[in-house]
């Protein structure tokens, strides 16, 4: 198991996710459109998005994951008022992950918040590359799915269920202990 770090682009924010292996988490790029309008948002794209506008995602148990310095230039946002909360920096907006609520314990962390040399041995391959319908180009990924595919979701619930029987969900670098988020939400209109 490994303890890896994460970082924002400039280092004012730093963590780490603690026992992470190949097969605690899931690898996967997602080229929905609200992955792509949260990079355009912040005006990162060149460093978000892959050639097909994809984003890379390691998602993983919130508990495992540490702020360590900077908690509170971390900063939530939902694209619309039911979208799912999307994590920041707000000193170099840097992507650093997604989440849905309290209850689902999970966090998609985004590639550029995790400082991993060789992504491949630590947190394994990309199992999917999911919403290819909305890729920006016809890609050339190893395998894909137009939508998001029901083995991958099976995997992250079951995971999620694990998580919750055995006290993986709390506490959250994201949320109170009492479900709220840890910083008010910006909330974007359609
Ligand atoms: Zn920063
Ligand atoms: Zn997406």
């Amino acid at each position: 198991m490994a303890t890896i770090s994460l970082k924002c682009k400039c280092g004012q924010v730093r963590g780490s996710a603690t026992g992470i292996t190949p097969a605690s988490g899931n690898r996967v790029v997602c080229c929905c459109d609200s992955c792509q309008a949260f990079a355009a948002h912040l005006g990162v794209e060149a460093d978000t998005l892959d050639e097909f506008g994809g984003t890379e995602l390691f998602q993983t148990s919130q508990s495992q994951v540490q702020i360590e310095t900077g908690q509170d230039k971390l900063q939530g946002l939902r694209l619309s008022e039911k979208g799912l909360l999307r994590w920041y920096t707000t000193c170099c907006n840097t992507p650093v992950g997604n989440t849905i609520n309290a209850k689902m314990p999970f966090v998609g962390l985004i590639h550029t918040f995790i400082d991993v040399e060789d992504k491949n041995a630590t947190l394994g391959p990309v199992r999917a590359y999911v919403q290819t319908k909305h890729a920006t180009k016809e890609p050339d990924y190893p395998h894909h799915s137009a939508k998001f595919p029901i083995g991958i979701t099976l995997r992250i619930i079951r995971k999620m269920l694990v998580w919750k029987v055995t006290g993986k969900d709390k506490p959250s670098a994201f949320f109170s202990d009492d479900g709220r988020p840890a910083v008010k939400p910006i909330v974007l209109s359609d």
